[in-house]
């Protein structure tokens, strides 16, 4: 009886080393030791080097960078992710507007002018030479926002067809704490601009104005100002897309303050009472005429795409992303003009050739497909990877995740990992296990109201129903705590974010923190892409419901 126990204990002991030798979860941490610090260098002083002029679609920036990113795909063995190509046409449309210098307002009592930049901005996204309101009625439709889920409708008794509606950032929950009153603090979709402006057109209005305030917007007023009077690129609609309103814009909250008081309203008073329920918006008795001239262009720009294809399921796929492009070329500041996007968006780029290297050193291939995404025009409003979402290689319904980086800092080793949009999705439990692999802890977004879960490509694929992670260590620095990384991180905003000083800066950039996240992300795509289930969305989701239609 014992020889018997001890040989059966012998062999399934055997048997256990040979079966976890053989087995995919062993070679993963082997695998993965492929990413390092000297790579991402390459690839962030590369991109992020005068030679590709900032990255703009439409550029000589374009063609050195998509073709850049297919060398290096190949060089690493990914397939081409398109039919064949490592390229995928996002057909666009380019409009530039000559935007008046002064707007006037007319009211019966008396008429204001506003000033171009200092006071409002506005653009048409409509796609002719000339567009034009003329004496359209200004309202004030409190947030813009319809959420049947929250029993709320700021358009109700409202008819604001030809007209104008004035409304503001954010949703009614922000800055308040009660978790049923919309996400209380964390915005919600309803909150962002791009929602606003298309409740504001399915509502039939003329024009849109939203009123900027720093806090509840997330950026100052500067931040969309600078883009101001340039082209924009936009989606080419498609014959049934949906008719947007003829003027889109911002307003700044003094500008909106004169207008109300103009009108007779307290201006604080009205605003205050949009975040109750029972709010009716209400006319401002002025009417808005605006003419703008524009000259409209068509081109293609292109998202880059390689693939590893899955060996048992490889029409399902995990997507990891970072967008290709930056701003190009533009205004001078302190006598540079190229806007190198170095950390926007040259280091998540390396975070993910990093991780398509790992895969590609597996020692057996994933189950499923996985998919390396770089899209373009991701800075002029997510456009090529809304056009891959709605355009996609796989099906969205059998797209497991998508998990995207942007913006990462280089600051050096970090305790944590922060999760932007924290509670979204079972997503979460992934990263958990997998920070607890380097010894890190997960934290929530801690500023959840700027809605940066809205604000990278990640939400292409969250609009479409694809559970999404944007996830990256931030808030604790291993060697100097976290109020050096707070201030490191707004330093670097205030002085770096979208501007030419984004480029490589060798006395004090350290990629370690980097390589710990594409770590973090190759063994939660390797997690997902040997399972044969489907991570699903949290109950609270915006986005459930979106997926539960598509997977039935
Ligand atoms: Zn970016």
């Amino acid at each position: 009886m014992k020889s018997i126990l001890h040989f059966t204990l012998i062999f399934s002991l055997i048997s256990f080393l040979l079966f976890s030798c053989s087995s995919p979860g062993n070679d993963v941490s082997d695998a993965e030791n492929v990413i390092d610090s000297v790579d991402i260098k390459r690839y962030v002083t590369m991109l992020g080097s005068d030679e590709f002029q900032g990255r703009q679609p439409f550029t000589e920036g374009e063609e050195k960078t998509i073709n850049y990113l297919k060398q290096e795909f190949e060089r690493i063995g990914l397939k081409p992710g398109f039919n064949g190509s490592y390229f995928q046409d996002v057909p666009m449309v380019e409009i530039t507007g000559k935007i008046p210098k002064i707007i006037k307002i007319s009211s019966q009592k008396n008429n204001i002018e506003l000033t171009h930049v200092d006071d409002f901005l506005t653009w048409s996204r409509h796609i002719t030479d000339k567009v034009k309101l003329e004496n359209s009625e200004l309202v004030f439709a409190g947030y813009g926002i319809v959420a049947p889920e929250y029993d709320w409708n700021d358009y109700k008794g409202l008819d604001v067809k030809g007209k104008t509606v004035v409304v503001l950032v954010n949703d009614p929950g922000y800055n308040t704490t009660d978790s049923s009153f919309f996400k209380a603090n964390t915005m919600t979709y309803y909150g962002r601009w791009t929602y606003k402006y298309e409740e504001a057109a399915r509502q039939g209005a003329a024009g849109i104005l939203i009123i900027h305030e720093t806090g509840p917007a997330g950026y100052p007023f500067s931040v969309p100002a600078a883009g101001a009077g340039q082209s924009e690129l936009y989606l080419k609609p498609k014959k049934n897309s949906p008719v947007r309103s003829k003027i889109e814009g911002w307003l700044t909250f003094t500008a909106a303050q004169k207008l109300f008081e103009s009108a007779g309203y307290n201006f604080e008073e009205l605003i205050l009472s949009a975040k109750k329920k029972e709010f009716n918006g209400v006319s401002l008795n002025a009417t808005l005429s605006i003419e703008i001239e524009q000259k409209v262009r068509y081109d293609n720009s292109k998202n880059v795409l390689g693939i590893i294809e899955g060996s048992e399921r490889p029409d399902e796929c995990i997507v990891y992303s970072a967008h290709w492009d930056h701003l190009g070329i533009g205004p001078v500041l302190n006598g540079d003009s190229i806007y190198n996007g170095a950390v926007d968006n040259g280091t998540s780029l390396a975070w993910m050739m990093e991780i398509a290297e790992a895969f590609m050193n597996l020692n057996q291939k994933p189950k499923r497909s996985i998919l390396f995404f770089a899209p373009t025009a991701e800075e002029t409003g997510l456009i090529g990877s809304r056009y891959y979402a709605n355009n996609p290689v796989f099906e969205t319904s059998k797209t497991v995740a998508c998990i995207n980086n942007d913006l990462m800092l280089p600051l050096g080793k970090m305790n944590d990992v922060m999760v932007t949009g924290y509670g979204q999705s079972e997503l979460d439990n992934y990263v958990e296990e997998a920070a607890k692999l380097q010894n890190r802890y997960v934290l929530p977004d801690p500023s959840p109201e700027t809605g940066m879960y809205f604000r990278s490509d990640h939400f292409s694929f969250a609009k479409v129903g694809v559970p999404s992670l944007f996830v990256r260590g931030n808030c604790d620095h291993a060697k100097n705590g976290k109020d050096w990384a707070h201030k490191k991180e707004k330093e670097w905003l205030a002085n770096n974010y979208h501007k030419p000083t984004d480029e490589y800066d060798a006395s004090w950039w350290d990629f370690t923190n980097i390589v710990d996240d594409a770590k973090l992300a190759f063994r939660i795509g390797f997690k997902l892409a040997n399972e044969n289930t489907f991570p699903k969305w949290n109950n609270n989701s915006e986005f459930k419901s979106i997926r539960e239609k598509k997977i039935q």
